[in-house]
């Protein structure tokens, strides 16, 4: 355990132990929530943080009380040397938990170094059961790839939860088979309201499908689901269907429901801290490392950072000076 008065603490006083680290926006699917079907400018190399400066900096965090890691980007698998970095980062001591969110694309072929790694907890992203339907999500045809994929992971016991954006028009009818499939398999599908990073200021979400009218939906076809404990700083509110080897959870990105307890930072590909989800980056860590800072220097500006972090998103999006225009690929999610 970290020394507890060395440990991270934002305005609030929340602990922040947890770095969700986008360390590509290249991706290979084109998901219409997250990122438009063309035009895409993707960052040159010398842009993004090296796997050194992610390092040296996952160390740091690391000695003031961060202790888990999620891999994101874009497709992570998608970055060079992926695999290796990841052995590197096995090498920190204090991070305890590494996990990665992935589309299951060309995950298959790391299963085995994955597994050798001890790196268990993998969540995919998979908006739909039907060739079809997730072809016009994400613009590509992959579906029994990424399905092929979930196979083999959860053949191999991979701690496994799915991801699925729930959109009007595009995937409603997902949200029963997705549920249907936890009845044999002991995985955790998560429902997540759609949030307005698509890559384009066009992106005022009505948003029709939030928290409580999957439930309802989920509720109409099985009755009442029974609650369950969610773990400490959720983001999901979690469910079971009776009888059900897995489990449901609603993940309110919308409606910003789980934000009193975020212990979340998350790096941008090019370095970029953000204190929350919907802010839009607080300073450039990538500059300030390549402009000579020492590691006391870097410290104080992460700490100066979370003196002033917002309460909730509702505040961070308040004190934007743009609109949001981002794409989710270059958050992480
Ligand atoms: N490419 C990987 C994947 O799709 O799993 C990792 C990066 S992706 C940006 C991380 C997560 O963000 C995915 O589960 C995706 O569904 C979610 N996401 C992307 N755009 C979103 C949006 N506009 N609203 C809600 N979730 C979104
Ligand atoms: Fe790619 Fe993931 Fe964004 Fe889909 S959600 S376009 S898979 S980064």
């Amino acid at each position: 355990m970290s020394d507890t008065t060395n440990i991270l603490r934002d305005k609030q006083g929340r602990a922040m132990n947890y770095l969700r680290l986008a360390i590509t926006d290249k991706c290979n699917l084109r998901c219409s929530y997250c990122m438009p079907e063309e035009g895409i400018t993707f960052a040159p190399r010398k842009d993004l943080m090296s796997y050194e400066e992610i390092l040296r900096l996952i160390v740091l965090l690391s000695e003031h009380g961060v202790n888990k890691i999620r891999i994101t980007g874009g497709e992570p698998f998608l970055r060079k040397d992926l695999i290796h970095f990841l052995k590197e980062l096995k090498g920190i001591r204090k991070i305890e938990k590494i996990a990665i969110t992935t589309n299951g694309t060309i995950t298959a072929r790391h299963l085995d170094e994955l597994w050798e790694l001890d790196i268990r907890d993998i969540n995919l992203s998979i908006d739909s059961v039907d060739r079809q339907r997730f072809m016009k999500i994400t613009r590509r045809d992959q579906c029994d790839q990424v399905w092929d994929c979930y196979t083999q992971m959860r053949d191999r016991g991979f701690r496994l939860k799915i991801n699925a954006v729930v959109m009007k028009n595009l995937n409603v009818d997902d949200i029963i088979p997705l549920v249907a499939l936890t009845k044999q398999e002991d995985v955790s599908v998560r429902f997540i309201e759609e949030m307005p990073f698509n890559g384009s200021d066009e992106n005022k979400i009505g948003l029709e499908w939030n928290y409580l009218k999957i439930l309802e939906h989920i509720t109409e076809e099985y009755g009442t689901p029974k609650k369950l404990k969610d773990p400490k700083n959720s983001t999901s509110l979690n469910y079971q269907i009776p009888g059900h080897k897995g489990s449901f959870g609603i993940i309110p990105a919308y409606t910003r429901s789980f934000c009193g307890s975020c212990n979340r930072l998350r790096l941008t590909p090019q370095g970029v801290l953000k204190t929350c989800l919907y802010d839009e980056g607080v300073f450039s860590i990538r500059d300030l490392m390549r402009s000579g800072a020492t590691d006391d220097e870097l410290m104080a500006a992460i700490q100066d950072a979370l003196a002033h972090r917002a309460k909730d998103g509702w505040e961070a999006e308040r004190s934007r000076v743009q609109n949001i225009v981002e794409s989710m690929a270059n958050i992480g999610g």
